[in-house]
């Protein structure tokens, strides 16, 4: 359980990772939620790009949500930040590599950042600004889901259609989580059938 720090004179920052399915936009929300009920200044902000449910909304896969900001890019985000406690940003990873020095000198200015984001893209590879989120942050939570395949805790987004785009925004159907082995064993498979195509 997370339980959130007493540091007197600046902010700080806290990264939610995970691989899809693994409940990082509840986490989000969850410490969020906490904080306007204690009356703090609250705001989320997401990219531009990701409108998979509705523009105004964060929406985690189980349609708790809370309403959000959509930006274009981290400048913008600093330019609406300004008045908050505590800002939360969800699908960091899809942000330019900007978004660290925003966040950074956000929590300078005493405000609590909360990221949640994909630390790995459906090659494996790490995403996006995360990597270096996850190396300036105060504190990091990384979550697991479900291997849709064998029950393990899972780490990798493993997708199912063929499609080379890394952005291309999760439903159900079009990805699974599963543990290391079997990610593994699923793209072992789709070679072997990409190569006989
Ligand atoms: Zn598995």
């Amino acid at each position: 359980m997370f339980l959130e720090p007493h540091f007197k004179r600046s902010g700080w920052i806290e990264v939610i990772c995970g691989s899809m399915f693994s409940g990082k936009t509840e986490e989000l929300l969850r410490r969020l939620r906490r904080a306007k009920i204690a009356n703090q200044k609250v705001v989320i902000f997401k990219p531009a790009l990701d409108n998979r449910y509705a523009t105004h909304k964060v929406v985690s896969h189980d349609a708790n949500s809370l309403e959000a900001v959509p930006v274009v890019d981290s400048q913008q985000l600093m330019n609406l930040a300004g008045g908050y406690d505590v800002i939360g940003v969800d699908e960091a990873q899809f942000f330019d590599a900007e978004l660290v020095q925003t966040v950074q000198q956000l929590a300078l200015d005493g405000c609590r950042v909360i990221i949640a984001g994909l630390d790995m893209d459906f090659r494996g590879q790490p995403f996006g600004p995360i990597p270096q989120l996850l190396a300036v942050a105060e504190y990091i939570t990384k979550l697991h889901a479900i291997c849709q395949q064998c029950g393990h805790l899972a780490t990798h987004s493993f997708r199912l259609s063929a499609n080379e785009e890394t952005i291309e925004l999760g439903a159900q159907q079009t990805y699974e989580a599963r543990c290391r082995s079997c990610y593994a064993e699923g793209e072992k498979k789709q070679k072997e059938v990409g190569a006989q195509g």
